[in-house]
């Protein structure tokens, strides 16, 4: 019998520990973890620098309010800024909040300047922002929105790779069109450089904002620090959450100069988001995560896993349908039930996970060994030959 609410259909298994790309559950199974949390542990488990800024940190301080001022915030603040397009961060605890700030942000902006009324923020069909109330209704999902009326309004959708449709619903109360730069939960589905290049060219014509979801997709995960840093775009509002805390809760903001001066003092706040624990964490995370030879190293790993994945398709053409992504967040299209094809793969003890469009995601931590790569290689083609 167990306590806890039905909203997760969870399998039967637990886990006591974990140490690296591996969980280990009560009686000593050993599971390849290519889930990582959601691409959230992007250190894998237990890693030794986390542990320690932790266990540092837990002595000295853990909480206190955004009332006073908080180093570690202004540090990793910093960092975050010196690395990206940035010029101001606010720290949230978790995507659906960094996506609802990225949504306040934008809002306020153009209140401050004047133009209350341009409050619409244009969103795909069936993305996903998170699951608070405002984020469902952004992600303009009927599954996800169901039973939880009445709509929110202030959202509007176009359909993902429909140019026209998405010209056709800028109207001029239009504030900003919020994307993922890759779809996470809607099957790894990326925006490729060249319409991201067009997205911020019809922003600036237009005169509305650009907000990059890379909650998902961020923090390295695409081999670069931000998924659309090939495009050399500059995106104005940023949310981000999963990998920067390494597996602690936290997500934040990212906003330029310009839309940063509707935010001024009581306009928003969080009691949690950006304690001194959280922030001893993430900027640990920050420093291994952000270094050139680590995201160099997130490329080959990448480039390997993805040839060796497209040879193992065009060796069951019948089975999988694509290889999709970008670094280390992956999806396998299948032509085959999504579900009975994971449960194999965990039965020979790879952790993958589900994503719209029948894809398996497959998410390692970004510090993956080569070695774990073949070892998920040979069980994913083992289980194709049994579904031949
Ligand atoms: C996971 C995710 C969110 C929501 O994050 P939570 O921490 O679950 O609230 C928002 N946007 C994207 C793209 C995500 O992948």
């Amino acid at each position: 019998m167990s306590f806890l609410a039905k909203n997760y259909n969870r399998k039967k298994i637990s886990f006591l520990r974990g140490k690296g790309s591996y969980l280990y559950t009560s009686n000593g199974k050993k599971y390849l973890d290519f889930v990582q949390g959601i691409a959230v542990n992007c250190l894998g488990h237990a890693h030794p620098r986390l542990v320690k800024t932790i266990k540092n940190q837990s002595k000295k301080l853990w909480h206190v309010s955004n009332a006073f001022q908080i180093p570690e915030g202004e540090k990793l603040a910093k960092k975050l800024c010196q690395k990206t397009f940035a010029n101001y961060v606010m720290f949230q605890n978790s995507g659906a909040e960094a996506t609802e700030a990225a949504i306040k942000v934008a809002r306020r902006y153009f209140y401050s300047i004047g133009k209350p009324n341009k409050n619409r923020i244009l969103c795909v069909k069936n993305s996903f922002h998170g699951r608070t109330i405002a984020a469902i209704f952004a992600s303009g999902s009927k599954k996800m929105t169901e039973g939880f009326g009445p709509k929110i309004p202030g959202f509007d959708h176009f359909v993902f790779g429909d140019h026209k449709s998405l010209k056709k619903k800028i109207t001029k109360n239009t504030a900003a069109i919020m994307v993922e730069t890759i779809a996470g939960e809607g099957g790894i589905k990326e925006i490729p450089d060249w319409c991201l290049k067009e997205l911020r060219k019809l922003c600036n014509k237009k005169k509305i904002l650009l907000i990059l979801d890379e909650v998902q997709c961020g923090i390295s995960r695409s081999g670069d620090f931000f998924a659309f840093e090939s495009s050399k775009i500059k995106p104005d509002i940023v949310p981000i959450a999963k990998g920067i805390g390494g597996g602690f809760p936290i997500g934040a903001v990212l906003m330029n100069k310009k839309v940063a001066v509707g935010m001024t003092p009581g306009t928003h706040g969080s009691t949690f988001g950006g304690n001194p624990l959280a922030m001893a964490v993430a900027n640990t995370v920050m420093d291994i995560v952000s270094s050139k030879k680590f995201l160099k190293n997130v490329k080959n790993q990448s480039k390997f896993f993805n040839s060796k994945l497209n040879q193992i398709k065009d060796n069951h053409p019948n089975i999988i349908k694509e290889i999709r992504g970008k670094g280390l967040l992956i999806g396998m299209q299948l032509y085959k039930d999504q579900a009975k094809f994971i449960n194999k793969l965990m039965d020979k003890k790879l952790l993958t996970i589900r994503a719209n469009d029948n894809v398996v995601r497959i998410l390692p931590p970004l510090n993956v060994k080569k070695s774990e790569i073949i070892q998920a290689l040979k069980i994913i083609e083992k289980v194709c030959k049994e579904l031949n």
